[in-house]
C-alpha cells in the first residue's frame, strides 16, 4: 500500500503540510495518494542518519553487501506485480517496458553484488620494492550519496537504479530525492529496500527516501555538510544548478550529473548506398523508442549530400509516418517542455520539414517529428544543436568530408556517437571523422543505435560535459562504483592492521598490482 510518507531511514514520516499527487500521463488525471513532501527537519533527520550509519556500513564486508543488494533485488522481484503497476500508471509506459526497466534493476543489483564478491573493484595496488617504503594502495567510500530519481527511469535510474546500487555496494548510504512524477514507485521500492536492509542487518539510515515536487528538499540535500556526493540524471539546468550548488558549500562535493545529449550518428555513404532503407527502419523505431524520452536517442544523423541520403530521409520520414504510432510522454509537463523545445527549433530558418504529424491525439502523447538542414546552416545556427528530450530528430546534409569534420568538432560533449558502415575500407578515408567524433563521446557505436545502455563491467554511459559534469565516469555499469570512493595509502603499515585487501597474503584471492604487475597470489 502506498502512504504518501517519506522513509526517514527504517521510520516512516510525514511532518510537513506540502502535500502532492502523482498523475497518470493516459488518463489524463492525477492518481490517488497523497504525497507529503519532505520538510527541511525531515531532510536534516535523513541525512544525520545517513552519517551515522556510515560508521558501521563501511565496515561491512563485500559479501555481506552483496547480500543486502541480492535481498533488495529479491524484495522488487517478489513484488513485481504491484510495482509494474504503478509505474505504469505514473510514467504512461507501457507493460514491455515495466517489465525489462525491473528486470535490468534486479539484474544491476545483482551484478554489483557479483563485483562484490569478485572482491577486485578496490583497485588493490602494493608497491614495496627493495630499500623503498612500502606503500598500499585501495580505494574506500568516502560518504554518505544523496541520489536524484530520473523522470524518464523510474526503475533503473531512480531510487534502485545504478546510482543507488553503485553507491550501496562501495559501502555509501544513501538519500534519495525521489522523482515527483513516480513518487508512488519510488516509495514501493524503498520498501523493498528497507526490507532487505532489515534482512541482511544493515544500520538504520543506510538508506532513506525524500518526497518533494519542488526543488528546495534537492538543494537542503545538496547543501548539507552530512551528503558527501550527489548522483543526478535529469536536464542541463537542473544538473548544472546542483553542480554550482555544490561548488559553493564551505566543503565542496564532487556532483556526477549526466545531463543528456543529441547523440550524433555518421552514416556514411557505403551504408546509404547497401543498406539504406534497413537503417531508415531501425533509426525511425530508435527515435521513438520510449517516445524519444531516453538520453541516448538519435537526435542528430549525419551524411553527405547525394541521391542516397535523399533516399534515406525519405524512407525514415515514411516510416515513421506510417509504421509509428505516436505514444504518451511521462507527464503533461514533459509533454509541453517537448513541444516548447521543438517550436524553438522550427522557429529556425533554412530546414525542411521531412515528417510532420498533424493528426489527432490525445492529451500527453507526443507528435513525432524529423526535419532537414545542411551543413551551411547547421553550422550557422545552435539552435539546431541542442537536444529535443522526445520523438524528434534532425538529419544533416553536409557537402563534403571536410564540413562533416567541422561540423563534428562544433558539437558538445556526448553520450554517444555512432558511425555507420558497410565497407571497411571507407573508414580509412574517414579517419580524422571517426577521431573527432571519438573525442566528443563516451560511447562510440560501429553500425548500432545508441538506445539501449547494456549495464556491464566495459560500459561508459557518460561523456565530456555538458553530456555529464564529469567526462572521467561513468552512472551505468560496473566502474560506476568509482564515483563514490577515494584512494587512501597506507605507508609502512603492520601486516595486522591492514584491510584484508592489502595483507601479504591476499586473504581475499583478488586481483592486485604488485610492483607493476597484475597478480593474484599472495606475496
Ligand atoms: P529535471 O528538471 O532536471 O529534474 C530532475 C530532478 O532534479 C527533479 O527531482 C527536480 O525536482 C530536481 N531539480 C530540478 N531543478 C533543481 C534545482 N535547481 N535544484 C535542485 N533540484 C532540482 O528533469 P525532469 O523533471 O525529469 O525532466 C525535465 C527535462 O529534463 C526533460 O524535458 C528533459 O529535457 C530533461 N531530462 C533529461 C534526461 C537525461 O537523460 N539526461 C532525463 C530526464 C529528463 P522537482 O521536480 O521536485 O522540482
Amino acid at each position: 500500500m502506498i502512504t504518501g510518507k517519506n522513509y526517514i531511514g527504517e521510520e516512516r514520516s510525514n511532518k510537513g503540510e506540502i502535500i502532492f499527487k502523482t498523475f497518470d500521463p493516459n488518463l489524463n488525471n492525477e492518481t490517488e495518494p497523497v504525497f507529503f513532501e519532505a520538510t527541511k527537519e525531515e531532510v536534516e533527520l535523513a541525512v544525520e542518519k545517513a552519517a551515522k550509519a556510515f560508521t558501521g556500513y563501511k565496515r561491512k564486508t563485500d559479501a555481506e553487501k552483496a547480500k543486502f543488494l541480492e535481498a533488495i533485488s529479491e524484495e522488487l522481484e517478489s513484488n513485481a506485480d504491484a510495482l509494474k503497476k504503478v509505474y505504469r500508471a505514473e510514467s504512461g509506459l507501457p507493460e514491455g517496458r515495466s517489465s525489462g526497466e525491473l528486470s535490468r534493476t534486479t539484474t544491476q543489483l545483482k551484478a554489483f553484488a557479483e563485483m562484490l564478491r569478485e572482491g577486485s573493484w578496490v583497485e588493490a595496488i602494493i608497491s614495496n620494492p627493495e630499500g623503498k617504503s612500502d606503500i598500499r594502495q585501495m580505494q574506500v567510500p568516502f560518504g554518505p550519496v544523496a541520489v536524484f530519481g530520473a523522470s524518464n527511469f523510474p526503475f533503473a535510474f531512480s531510487t534502485a537504479g545504478g546510482d543507488t546500487a553503485s553507491a550501496l555496494a562501495s559501502g555509501s548510504p544513501v538519500v534519495v530525492k525521489s522523482h515527483p512524477l513516480h513518487a508512488g514507485t519510488g516509495e514501493l521500492v524503498s520498501e523493498a529496500i528497507i526490507k532487505a536492509a532489515k534482512k541482511t542487518g544493515m544500520p538504520d539510515g543506510v538508506f532513506s527516501n525524500l518526497n518533494s515536487k519542488g526543488i528546495e528538499v534537492g538543494e537542503w540535500l545538496v547543501k548539507h555538510p552530512g551528503i558527501k556526493a550527489v548522483g543526478f540524471t535529469g536536464s542541463y539546468k537542473a544538473g548544472t544548478a546542483l553542480c554550482k550548488l555544490a561548488a559553493g558549500r564551505a566543503e565542496p562535493i564532487p556532483v556526477y550529473a549526466e545531463m543528456g545529449s543529441v547523440n550524433p550518428v555518421v552514416i556514411l555513404p557505403s551504408a546509404l548506398k547497401e543498406k539504406g532503407e534497413d537503417w531508415a527502419e531501425k533509426y525511425a523505431a530508435s527515435i521513438i523508442l520510449g517516445a524519444g524520452q531516453f538520453c541516448t536517442k538519435p537526435g542528430l544523423i549525419i551524411g553527405i549530400e547525394s541521391p542516397e541520403l535523399d533516399n534515406f530521409i525519405q524512407q525514415l520520414g515514411q516510416n515513421l509516418a506510417n509504421n509509428l504510432a505516436p505514444a504518451v510522454m511521462l507527464s503533461p509537463d514533459i509533454q509541453k517542455q517537448y513541444e516548447n523545445s521543438k517550436a524553438k527549433v522550427l522557429a529556425q530558418d533554412g530546414y525542411t520539414q521531412v515528417n510532420k504529424f498533424d493528426g489527432e491525439l490525445q492529451p500527453n502523447y507526443g507528435r513525432q517529428q524529423i526535419i532537414a538542414v545542411s551543413g551551411n546552416v547547421f553550422l550557422q545556427n545552435k539552435n539546431f544543436h541542442k537536444e529535443v528530450f522526445g520523438p524528434f530528430s534532425i538529419v544533416v546534409k553536409c557537402r563534403d568530408k571536410d564540413q562533416l569534420n567541422e561540423l563534428l568538432q562544433q558539437l558538445e560533449g556526448q553520450l554517444t556517437g555512432t558511425i555507420l558502415n558497410s565497407n571497411r575500407n571507407e573508414l580509412q578515408e574517414y579517419f580524422q571523422v571517426i577521431e573527432t567524433l571519438t573525442e566528443t563521446v563516451g560511447r562510440i557505436i560501429y553500425n548500432g543505435v545508441p538506445t539501449g545502455v547494456e549495464v556491464c563491467a566495459a560500459m561508459t554511459h557518460g561523456g565530456p560535459f555538458p553530456a555529464t559534469s564529469n567526462a572521467k565516469f561513468t552512472s551505468v555499469g560496473l566502474a560506476a562504483v568509482q564515483r563514490w570512493v577515494r584512494p587512501v595509502s597506507y605507508q609502512d603499515w603492520p601486516q595486522e592492521l591492514l584491510p584484508k585487501a592489502l595483507k601479504d597474503e591476499n586473504p581475499l584471492g583478488i586481483m592486485r598490482n604488485v610492483n607493476g604487475k597484475y597478480i593474484t597470489d599472495s606475496i
